[in-house]
């Protein structure tokens, strides 16, 4: 028995980078938290789990799990809550998650917080931080002993560190459908593309444009370099707003919350709610023409000139360091 949960993403072979982080939150609340892995591939990926500090993974790879909505995964973490006793449920504050979690929720009278920065056990109970208004102030919400919660965790929010513990214990879960669970099936899945680049949350390096690029047209050179480093691509709010790059790529309070390696944001002036989804990257590069813009603030590496004339000069240089 635990009382933490862990709403645990993966590909079908390992848990997601996402996924990693939460586990890795969860071991400094218990040291004894589960996993639950959903749909196909569940088995593999929940093998790997306990390096991460999971001492069991609930497995559910029924096919009415990939073949239905969001219903059956609600069953299964219902079932599996049932099983570990666990109260308190930390999932990836996702849309899909964020889907299953609210209907979970709903049905055991429990509370959600959505959005969580940080994680505390205070006394017997836990504490998350959240960002309100903006990032201008932190709210700190106490989870009482006992009471189902469900914790809403940002991606990158933690650092994802490894245990090499023991694998962990894997249960597979009985779980009854019933006509409600599988009422609505998935009848098509369409991937959305990415251009072969990788999915941003996952990325090592991201190179991000803002309205300095002045048009849509722009983003030609931010693939350009994006694709001559190996990088995700992001955008401000300002660039997504003006239809010149796909919301899925906005980075930033009301966007995504990203922690590469290397960040690199050109024409992007650094707005503090661009800055809360970015600004716990390892190494910020900035290339600007305001020598007073914020983000030469948090940069570790600052270009003060015309991105257009940085960055093509800086495409060749790294295709050949590549070659
Ligand atoms: C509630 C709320 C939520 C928000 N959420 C988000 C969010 O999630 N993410 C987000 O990004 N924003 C968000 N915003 C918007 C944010 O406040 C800024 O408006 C936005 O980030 C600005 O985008 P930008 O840096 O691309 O544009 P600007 O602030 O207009 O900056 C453009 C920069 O480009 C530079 N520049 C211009 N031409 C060139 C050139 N040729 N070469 C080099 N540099 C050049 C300029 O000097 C300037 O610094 C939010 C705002 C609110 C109120």
């Amino acid at each position: 028995m635990t009382d933490i949960l862990v709403l645990t993403d993966h590909d079908g072979a390992a848990p997601k980078k996402v996924a990693t982080q939460l586990l890795t939150a969860a071991r400094g609340l218990a040291d004894d938290a589960a996993a639950l892995l959903l749909g196909e591939g569940a088995q593999g990926a929940a093998e790997k789990v306990g390096a991460y500090g999971a001492a069991t993974a609930y497995v559910c790879d029924a096919p009415e799990v990939d073949a239905h909505d969001t219903e059956p995964k609600t069953a299964a973490l219902l079932a599996a809550l049932e099983a570990s006793g666990a109260s308190v449920v930390l999932y990836p504050a996702e849309p899909f998650a964020s889907d299953v979690v609210a209907r979970a929720a709903a049905r055991v009278g429990g509370g959600v917080i959505g959005d969580v920065s940080d994680l505390a056990r205070e006394g017997e109970g836990i504490v998350a931080t959240k960002q309100i208004f903006g990032g201008d102030m932190t709210s700190r919400c106490t989870v009482r002993p006992g009471l189902p919660a469900f914790l809403g965790v940002k991606p990158n929010a933690f650092a994802a560190s490894e245990v090499g513990g023991s694998p962990a214990d894997v249960v597979p879960l009985d779980v009854a459908f019933d006509e409600r669970a599988t009422r609505v099936r998935v009848v098509e899945v369409v991937e959305e593309s990415s251009g072969g680049r990788p999915e941003m949350t996952e990325a090592s390096m991201i190179v991000t444009g803002g309205r300095g690029l002045g048009d849509a047209e722009g983003f030609a050179l931010i693939e350009e370099l994006a694709d001559a480093l190996g990088a995700a691509v992001g955008a401000s709010r300002a660039a997504t707003d003006a239809g010149w790059y796909p919301h899925q790529h906005q980075i930033g309070q009301t966007g995504k919350t990203v922690a590469p390696q290397l960040y690199l944001g050109a024409g992007v002036s650094g707005a503090i709610q661009h800055r809360a989804g970015m600004q716990t990257s390892q190494r910020i590069i900035a290339i600007n023409k305001d020598p007073e813009a914020p983000i030469f603030s948090i940069a570790d590496l600052g270009v003060v000139g015309d991105l257009y004339k940085v960055i093509p000069p800086l495409i060749e240089e790294v295709r050949k360091r590549a070659s």
